[in-house]
């Protein structure tokens, strides 16, 4: 075994990417007003955009698509999706949805109320959006260590601050709490994992004051896999049954089956709760589809439901997530300032600390995103004063978040290290030069600031002195 350590999977169809010229990607990154989301897909070499949906399907997966069952009501794909999302979260009602935000919008309908506070370590941007809409107040409680993007490593910098949470319960009443939402992993600061212990006691004192909890799950797997890795008494347990017991600590679960769920597209709402179940496939028939689609075709239920169990494969985690510390390791080596130790879908350089010099508010971690892009032709995210950045309602100033990173997510399945490396050593040599680097201005938001980064354009600074690398 000591040797069998490259992937757990041969490829068996590719798909070709372009790789490019420096002028041809200067040219490109001009006309998407420096935006990656802008760009044609195309154009990039390496796509670290997101892990969303981007996943490569196995053999057995494709496979099932040809039985998917089209029948608009009681399909046999649905009850073969049912059981294998049974099997996993230890949960007896499904509803599928297209995509995890619309489990997220079900979930929000249900649990979020005008003028109440939802707890989470760190509300994913979806769920954020709905519970605004619907007036709730939405408070991030994550651990001050999974804030500070410079903290020392620590096994689990997703846990919510239970302390945070007593004192607001005990501040504004548990009546005006409706509901804790756990995200595993903890997307917005790292992929970093939730141990058990965590959602046990999250749970046991929300039980206490008569407050619901949900977990967010796409990332259910890795998470549970880190409780495998580094939680005492876990060592010995299968995935699955780690998985179950994650889950018996909540009512509901929302899932973006796009990450761990190995396939392109899908959602899940899972409950054990039959009154909350009633009011999510009333929900899901007037947005989604029947109850036995939710938004969904046969053949995706059918993919889906494969997807799952492959998911939570432990030669599979094994490989992924050491795949994503590789990336991590490679980039300590050359000096690049990363979230320690690395999470479970992606490596996340700090942007503040890569580029000292270029003050919050004018993007360094955007200006990061550019540099790769205008080297190597990867493309990454920020997450940070774009994509977080808020406007102060009463005085209109801008406030800025605490994480500033540059998130390079990793697709599953997909690159190889040989890929890995190339980011690397673009950062690497980016990293070298970094004073070099200005900042960036925003020259256009839209009106909704939280979703801001879709569609923001921006100009650079002009760089001091412009060094060509070839690639
Ligand atoms: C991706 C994601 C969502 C939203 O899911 P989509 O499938 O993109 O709509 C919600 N929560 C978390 C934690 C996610 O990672």
């Amino acid at each position: 075994m000591r040797f069998m350590t490259a992937e757990p999977f041969r490829i068996k169809m590719v798909e070709r990417v372009k790789k490019t010229t420096k002028a041809e990607r200067q040219q490109w990154l001009k006309e998407a007003r420096y935006n990656a989301f802008q760009m044609k897909a195309e154009n990039v070499y390496i796509d670290c955009i997101t892990d969303s949906g981007t996943s490569a399907m196995s053999s057995e997966q494709w496979s099932a698509l040809m039985l998917g069952d089209e029948s608009y009501a009681g399909s046999k794909s649905f009850y073969k999706l049912e059981e294998s999302v049974q099997d996993i979260f230890g949960m007896q009602f499904v509803q599928p949805t297209h995509q995890g935000r619309a489990a997220d919008y079900i979930m929000a309908r249900i649990y979020a109320k005008p003028g109440k506070y939802a707890i989470g370590n760190m509300h994913f941007d979806t769920f954020r959006g709905n519970a605004e809409v619907i007036g709730a107040l939405a408070v991030d409680y994550v651990d001050d260590i999974g804030k500070d993007t410079a903290s020392p490593p620590h096994p689990f910098k997703g846990n919510i601050d239970l302390k945070k949470m007593e004192k607001l319960i005990s501040e504004k009443g548990a009546e005006n709490i409706s509901v804790v939402i756990i995200t595993v992993t903890c997307n917005n600061n790292g992929g970093q994992p939730v141990s058990m212990q965590n959602i046990r006691e999250v749970s046991a004192l929300a039980k206490k004051h008569n407050i619901p909890v949900v977990i967010d799950a796409a990332r259910l797997a890795e998470n549970a896999y880190f409780i495998k890795q580094r939680e005492e008494g876990y060592e010995n347990k299968t995935i699955k049954e780690i998985t179950r017991e994650m889950f018996s600590y909540c009512e509901t679960a929302t899932m973006s089956s796009k990450k761990d769920g190995l396939v392109n597209i899908g959602g899940l709402f899972v409950t054990r709760n039959d009154e909350v179940l009633k009011v999510a496939q009333q929900l899901a028939i007037v947005h989604e589809g029947f109850i036995t689609y939710g938004g969904l075709a046969g053949r995706d239920l059918e993919a889906l439901a494969v997807g799952l169990q492959e998911g939570v494969d432990e030669q599979y985690l094994e490989y992924r997530i050491n795949q994503v510390k590789y990336l991590g390791d490679r980039l300590k080596e050359k000096g690049v300032p990363i979230i320690e130790p690395t999470g479970g879908h992606g490596v996340y350089v700090d942007g503040r600390r890569f580029f000292p010099h270029i003050p919050q508010s004018e993007f360094p971690s955007q200006r990061l995103v550019v540099a790769l892009y205008e080297e190597a032709g990867v493309r990454a995210v920020e997450i940070g004063a774009c994509a977080f950045g808020a406007k102060d309602p009463l005085t209109g100033e801008d406030i800025f978040p605490e994480v500033e990173v540059m998130r390079i997510a990793v697709s599953r399945r997909v690159y190889t290290n040989s890929h890995m490396d190339v980011i690397a050593n673009a950062l690497g040599e980016i990293y070298q030069k970094r004073e070099q680097y200005r900042g960036m201005k925003l020259v256009y938001e839209g009106p909704i600031t939280s979703l801001r980064h879709f569609t923001a354009g921006f100009e650079l600074f002009p760089q001091t002195n412009a060094v060509t690398i070839e690639v």
